[in-house]
């Protein structure tokens, strides 16, 4: 008890400091090799929480609720591995949060898609009916709340991620959102989109928060809901250049040790150059992605965020899947640059939201 008091007088203190709220997807790949929760999950979180202890950094772990709800019919023995590592991770005070992909959902119900395994496809929720949508929400949700051992000093479930690639249109899940109680999503990223993944923000405002029901994509003055978007923003050719050196040439600080594989697009070298050389020439927005940027890109970005959506806050995207020694390089480089890096500044968003809102 005496802890949560001295946190949060300190947080009142360190207001005007900037802050990052790191977020982590806690999920296997998808794909023909999707991995195991022992190395995509425990063995990459492991290395990953002496930095966050010896920082006193606290972050967001969005969890895959379809996974749990998969694993607990199909192997109670990980599924408890899993409930305890989630308790471990919010008694050492970071917190969980709401992440589904929509593929569980048939795996679980034995739907396919053209005969195959439906855990090998990346769904999208328009596959769905209402109906079975609604369904399947509200059975992962409170099974994460009930895996959580919800207690009256615990705060419960309050933000929520899409599956990016999954959840299009998104503003099928709005209604769910709203009628689970979950006011902040944090789903969006300003100017990026993904033709592949049938995912366009490009329109969406620059702004560190704003209210929605339509859709998180835009803004609507009266939403139930908060977008909280994942920081994005153009950074310059040489930073983008050394980040892509550093990944060809310095294999060891991009190791991580998960053995899952990455879904299908992203396997193959020939793409990946072609579209580093792209995003070379056209200098597209990118996403504050704590996996594939090295530590002075992603303070340059998040930095530069900030005075783009005139704020004091940048949220970032991990996935444990993908952790590697750079992401624990670039916890501790925030830190040296004298970055708050704390979960419950997710309260910063909703201030921001109501600053806006009367601006
Ligand atoms: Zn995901």
């Amino acid at each position: 008890m005496d802890k949560c008091i001295k946190v949060t007088k300190q947080s009142k203190v360190d207001m005007q400091r900037k802050t990052l709220i790191a977020t982590f997807d806690y999920e296997l790949f998808f794909g023909k090799k999707w991995g195991t929760v022992e190395l995509s999950i425990f063995r990459t979180t492991r290395n990953l929480l002496p930095i966050l202890k010896s920082t006193g950094a606290t972050v967001v772990f969005f969890v895959d609720a379809g996974m749990l709800l998969y694993y607990f019919k199909e192997s109670p023995s990980i599924h408890n591995k899993l409930c305890d590592h989630l308790l471990l991770l919010r008694d050492q005070g970071h917190r969980i949060d709401f992440h589904l992909h929509p593929n569980w959902y048939a795996r679980l119900n034995g739907l396919g898609r053209n005969g195959k395994e439906p855990v090998f496809y990346h769904e999208f929720v328009e596959e769905y009916s209402d109906q079975d949508l609604k369904r399947y929400f509200k059975q992962a949700y409170n099974h994460l709340f009930n895996v959580l051992k919800p207690s009256s000093n615990m705060s419960p479930i309050i933000a929520f991620r899409a599956a990016a690639w999954s959840y299009t249109p998104q503003h099928l899940v709005s209604e769910i959102l709203t009628n689970l109680n979950i006011p902040i999503d944090s789903s969006v990223c300003p100017g990026i989109s993904l033709d592949w993944a049938k995912m366009d923000f490009t329109n969406s405002p620059t702004s560190s928060a704003w209210s929605y029901s339509g859709g998180p994509e835009s803004k609507d003055d009266n939403g139930p809901l908060i977008e909280a978007p994942i920081a994005s923003t153009t950074i310059p050719r040489r930073l983008r250049l050394k980040d892509y050196l550093s990944r060809a040439n310095n294999l060891k600080r991009w190791e991580n040790s998960a053995d899952g594989q990455g879904y299908a697009t992203s396997n193959s070298k020939f793409l990946s150059k072609l579209s580093m050389v792209k995003s070379l020439i056209l200098n597209h927005p990118i996403a504050l992605d704590s996996d594939r940027m090295l530590p002075e890109t992603f303070e340059y970005l998040a930095s530069k965020w900030c005075k783009i959506a005139n704020t004091s806050f940048a949220v970032s995207v991990g996935h444990n899947k993908f952790l590697s020694n750079n992401t624990i390089d670039l916890i501790s480089y925030m830190s040296q640059k004298d970055w708050i890096i704390r979960h419950d500044n997710w309260k910063l968003v909703h201030e921001a939201f109501s600053k806006e809102e009367k601006a």
